[in-house]
């Protein structure tokens, strides 16, 4: 327990500005701005998968459609060939056969380049795919983690605002109430920071320096005096020796 009024004061700013930290902290953890932009990652991640199973898919149909035409191009070749060494051909008919095998072996050549074309295609993206799978799954662990991270952050500040609490209320419970008030009434006006402490000649929040006649007057308050800039609550003779 502090053992001056001045002291008990600078005790109660400091509870009060640690109690106001670990609030916000219990209220709006720092990791959950973290935890928001995995989410909203994971979410592109899963965007990007549905987009690319498509792909995927489009490449099995094209694959499969390439393979149906070899081998319909292939059986057209082969029943040509059956037809040139069964049947009696004269010449036209050679010349036309002739013409018709090298057509199709043209084509079974397009489609045979194009099956290999599009099997690198869907290899590629089916990499991309899983890989996009896989980092879907590292975010959500990491999103995971995050998320007990979170929680523990959060038990812990409430309990230090309890027990936070529990020493203000001891504190004040030592203090005069007209002091509390007029503590309570500056700290909102000042946005918690309503006690200074002079070093010399300098108030510790304002650092303005004080005219010899001010910290004379100050001297003669103490403990408790009014900073005559900034008019906060100014403690006097704490930790000057
Ligand atoms: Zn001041």
């Amino acid at each position: 327990m502090p053992n001056s009024e001045g002291a008990a004061l600078l005790e109660l700013q400091r509870i009060d500005l640690e109690l106001a930290r670990e609030r916000a902290q219990a209220e709006h953890p720092a990791a959950l701005e973290r935890l928001k932009t995995l989410l909203a990652t994971s979410k592109r991640v899963s965007g990007l998968i549905t987009q690319l199973t498509g792909r995927v898919k489009d490449g099995e149909m094209e694959l499969s459609e390439l393979s149906n035409e070899q081998e319909h191009l292939t059986a057209e070749i082969e029943a040509l060939k059956e037809r040139a060494r069964t049947e009696v051909m004269d010449h036209r008919q050679q010349a036309w056969a002739n013409e018709q095998h090298a057509s199709l072996m043209k084509r079974l050549d397009k489609a045979n380049y194009a099956g290999e074309q599009a099997l690198a295609a869907l290899d590629a993206v089916t990499k991309k795919r899983d890989e996009a799978r896989a980092a879907k799954a590292r975010l959500e662990r990491e999103a995971n983690k995050v998320k007990a991270e979170i929680r523990s952050s959060m038990e812990d500040a409430r309990r230090a605002v309890a027990e936070l609490a529990r020493e203000r209320e001891e504190l004040v419970a030592t203090l005069d109430p007209g002091i509390v008030d007029a503590y309570e009434r500056a700290s909102k006006r000042f946005d918690g920071l309503a006690v200074e402490e002079l070093h010399g000649n300098r108030p510790s929040v304002c650092n303005m320096a004080l005219e010899p006649k001010s910290v004379e007057d100050a001297w003669r308050r103490a403990p408790i005096a009014t900073c005559p800039y900034c008019r906060r609550i100014l403690i006097v003779g704490e930790g000057e020796g």
